[in-house]
């Protein structure tokens, strides 16, 4: 096995990654496209699959070496002298100019082992317009058999004529069960990590960014919603725990986005488990009417977009509590 580990997820993308890598080491030595554009949430996999991906691309077995090969622990390391990775530097946002001219240097260079010269970069949207500028003739003209992979948690920011020249691979958000793998691939327990790919909605690193008291956090909010909703509990207590909770740095947004979460795969996401909040809406649902469902999200969107103009957060709050009566 390769001394990069395969992601976990993205199977089609894989297959075909794979496939592409297999074929061009092939003795017919089949063409690769020379631009990759890998898109989507953050904490999906993205880089972890790029770096993969350019391990079986030098690899002399296509990352079928077992034990893992002198190149595949280089690619491992980010020490392979083929493979570059870049990205905004520590102290800067952005990927400026000074990073595309070393990167175009770096793939204008014959490889030094058989397999193309591979370019990562991350955060490729926060690349300046001159930066994606410098690029596109890379992207026109490809030196060789560079192959370049841009990762982005943002297309939209990315220039259209970079964009277009790119073969678009579109990342989805991970099951709930195989951001537990991630975690457990990381050293998480079981139960941590089933406890935080709850609230990850597919996001490994939204799941890291959870600790436990942020979860138990949670969990109380949440049992206080419960509560109002099931009219076991004062609107205006909830009102005034959760306004309190705001002005003392609480995202109360990441927390409404849970719950959005929760509405979303109650609507057919596979990402979620089901809130038993949403139970009576599920069963309405089951029965073909979605209408209270679709509601219910569009409240809480609502409630995330005020909350994000600066709204009067008690005002929001205690519209969304009165209205998401179950
Ligand atoms: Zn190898």
């Amino acid at each position: 096995m390769s001394a990069v580990l395969e992601p976990i997820g993205h199977d089609a993308i894989r297959t075909t990654l794979r496939s592409a890598a297999i074929q061009r080491a092939s003795a017919s030595g089949g063409s690769l496209h020379h631009a990759w554009l890998f898109a989507g949430p953050a904490g999906v996999g993205k880089f972890a699959t790029a770096r993969w991906w350019a391990a079986l691309l030098k690899c002399p077995e296509a990352g079928a070496c077992d034990p893992p090969c002198h190149s595949c622990r280089l690619v491992e390391g980010s020490v392979h002298p083929d493979v570059y990775e870049t990205g905004p530097a520590p102290d800067k946002r952005s990927v400026g100019i000074g990073e595309s001219r070393a990167l175009l240097q770096r793939l204008s260079l014959r490889p030094t082992t058989a397999g193309p010269r591979v370019a990562i970069v991350r955060e490729a949207s926060t690349m300046t317009v001159e930066a994606q500028n410098a690029l596109l003739k890379l992207l026109e003209e490809p030196p060789g058999s560079a192959v370049i992979v841009l990762v982005t948690d943002n297309v939209g920011a990315m220039l259209t004529t970079v964009r277009s020249r790119c073969r678009h691979e579109p990342f989805g958000a991970l099951s709930n069960e195989e951001v537990v793998q991630v975690l457990a691939r990381l050293g998480r327990t079981e139960d941590d990590a089933r406890a935080a790919a709850a609230c990850a909605r597919g996001s490994v690193a939204r799941a890291l960014s959870l600790d436990a008291d942020g979860l138990a956090e949670r969990e109380a909010v949440l049992l206080a919603f419960e509560q109002v909703g099931r009219g076991q509990r004062d609107v205006e207590d909830v009102v005034k725990i959760l306004v309190d909770r705001k002005e003392s740095g609480y995202a109360l947004d990441d927390l409404l986005e849970w719950q959005l979460g929760k509405v979303e795969a109650a609507l057919g996401h596979p990402h979620e488990e089901p809130s038993p909040l949403l139970s009576p809406l599920l069963a309405e649902s089951a029965a073909g009417d979605h209408r209270a469902l679709l509601t219910v999200a569009e409240r809480i969107q609502r409630t995330i977009d005020a909350l994000a103009r600066n709204a009067n957060a008690k005002l929001v709050i205690r519209d969304l509590l009165l209205n998401v009566r179950i």
